[in-house]
């Protein structure tokens, strides 16, 4: 089965086609499927978020849309940047200065637990919608370490891995982000559909 991944961020497209391969589905970024879309994320949850890009996508094709919206919630920041976490720092602002605002924020706070939140989202050429959700617990640091990953990584530590995503090799990511833990609760769902 052809799905296209409802995504301009190639960072979440290398992960999806990442987590999917060896499964028989051919994953396609929207470029190779030759679909330009901005799609306003005006829900208020992340499973509405994924449903909207999905449904918009699935409205120009008749593959199968994947797509996928996911943020950073902060304890401490009664779940902020949550929903708003890429408009964070403003609608141009780069990674780097929504990850030195969260810091700002967090200055000379001491409880730093945090998550990551996914929600992956399917729409069938039929209409027929799956949603799947994932979390991943940690912490934020007190200063942005590693170089992989994209997005909040240099800051967030994991739990599970006691370093940051950004120090964690991209097998070591993928095997438990959210991202993951969402695509595998969608595989699931899939699977029980079949
Ligand atoms: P959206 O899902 O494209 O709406 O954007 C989610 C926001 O959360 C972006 O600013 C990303 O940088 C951030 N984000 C989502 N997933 C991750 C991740 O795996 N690592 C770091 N930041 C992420």
């Amino acid at each position: 089965m052809k799905i296209i991944a409802a995504t301009s961020n190639q960072g979440k497209v290398r992960e999806i086609k990442s987590i999917f391969s060896g499964e028989a589905f051919e994953i396609l970024s929207m470029k190779e499927a030759g679909i330009e879309r901005d799609i306003e994320e005006n829900g208020t949850t992340f499973e509405e978020n994924a449903l909207i890009k999905a449904r918009a996508i699935a409205r120009l094709c008749d593959c199968a849309v994947l797509s996928d919206d996911s943020g950073l919630c902060v304890d401490a920041l009664n779940g902020a940047p949550g929903i708003y976490s890429a408009r964070y720092a403003g609608e141009n602002a780069t990674d780097q200065e929504r990850v030195e605002k969260l810091l700002e924020e967090l200055v000379n706070v001491k409880d730093r637990r945090a998550k990551f939140v996914g929600a992956c989202a399917l729409v069938y050429p039929d209409g027929k919608e799956l949603v799947g959700i994932g979390e991943v617990y940690g912490t934020i640091g007190f200063e942005p370490k590693g170089e992989n990953g994209f997005g909040y990584d240099p800051i967030f530590i994991s739990d599970e891995l006691k370093k940051t995503f950004s120090e964690a090799t991209e097998e070591e990511k993928n095997s438990i982000s959210h991202r993951k833990r969402a695509l595998m609760d969608l595989y699931n769902k899939m699977r029980n559909e079949e």
